[in-house]
């Protein structure tokens, strides 16, 4: 079934009406990018500890080997930039971090969508992702026409940044389809390349893992190399976002699930290194610092700066 720019239109103001910010529709075709790149990229090992990157790459460039019969793949974006931050004085956590998980809020929201378009616009079978499966999210958005992938390897949207959560819904229909992002607005600019605190950003576009501190404050379930510097930084890293400029546009989001609580913004240093496990569930019920577990966080603190 092949439906036109209106069925589409409806889908993108249905998902501005949901709360995305921003939303796109691409062909699902094999992908012939980056291939050879991103096959380097894991024979270096910069994936780090990240083996679940080795596995299903034929599912990940074929999205018709992920969910059968799909045509069309819809690319939205959430804001999860919060509306308070941080004081700069005390330890930091991602932006993304400071509220409740973000996946079961993106995944209500796009099973929203999908039933919209499956009870308003036309029977369609296929399923919903957001980082949880074999799927090059951020050049899907760009196919979608939402931004372009910056040298900080991050999505950004323009007039908007790149404090977005990603999702795609993998429809079994053909609808009208936006154009690929046109250009690189990053230009000349080198800012996150030379902000990023472990040099983990080795080349414009090139991310080493190993290096990353977010990827090793979070992800990581080794040790945390000798002489790595955490600087206040305890739960993730957004040095290479913080100083794009294009996040001079970001906007507080309104999805109450992102905000976070009083007493995680009330936390003093002190108070950090004084946690206790009761304390740690207590403030991270529902949220996916869970995920480092009170070990990894405390393993963490003792790293970062006093
Ligand atoms: S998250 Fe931090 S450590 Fe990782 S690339 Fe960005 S600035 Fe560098
Ligand atoms: S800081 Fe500059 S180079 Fe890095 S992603 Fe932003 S615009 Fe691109």
């Amino acid at each position: 079934m092949n439906l036109g720019c209106c069925e589409a239109n409806k889908i993108k103001n249905e998902a501005l009406r949901l709360g995305f910010s921003a939303c796109g529709i691409t062909s699902a075709d094999n992908v012939n990018e980056h291939i050879q790149y991103f096959r380097e990229w894991i024979a270096a090992g910069r994936h780090a500890g990240m083996t679940y990157l080795e596995n299903y790459f034929e599912k990940r460039y074929h999205p018709h080997l992920l969910v059968e019969g799909v045509r069309s793949i819809v690319s939205v974006a959430l804001n999860y930039y919060p509306e308070r931050l941080l004081d700069e004085e005390q330890y930091q956590f991602a932006y993304y971090a400071y509220g409740k998980d973000y996946h079961e809020v993106m995944r209500r929201k796009l099973n929203d969508l999908f039933s919209f378009i499956h009870n308003e616009l036309h029977p369609v079978r296929g399923a919903v992702f957001c980082d949880m499966a074999p799927i090059l999210e951020r050049y899907w958005a760009w196919r979608a026409g939402l931004g372009w992938i910056g040298k900080n390897t991050q999505l950004i949207m323009p007039k908007a940044g790149s404090y977005f959560f990603l999702g795609e819904l993998f429809l079994d229909i053909e609808l009208e389809y936006d154009f690929p992002f046109q250009g690189d607005n990053c230009e000349s600019c080198v800012r996150c390349l030379n902000a990023c605190p472990s040099k983990a950003l080795e080349q414009p576009y090139k991310l080493n893992a190993r290096k990353c501190l977010s990827y090793l404050t979070i992800e990581n379930r080794g040790v945390i190399p000798e002489g790595t510097v955490l600087g206040n930084r305890i739960y993730g890293c957004d040095e290479c976002q913080k100083v794009c400029p294009w996040n001079r546009f970001a906007v507080p989001c309104n999805i109450q699930e992102f905000q976070p609580v009083p007493a995680f913004l009330e936390m003093r240093k002190e108070d950090w290194r004084n946690l206790t496990e009761e304390q740690f569930r207590i403030l991270f019920k529902g949220s996916a610092v869970k995920r480092a577990k009170y070990e990894g966080l405390k393993t963490n603190i003792e790293l970062a700066d006093i």
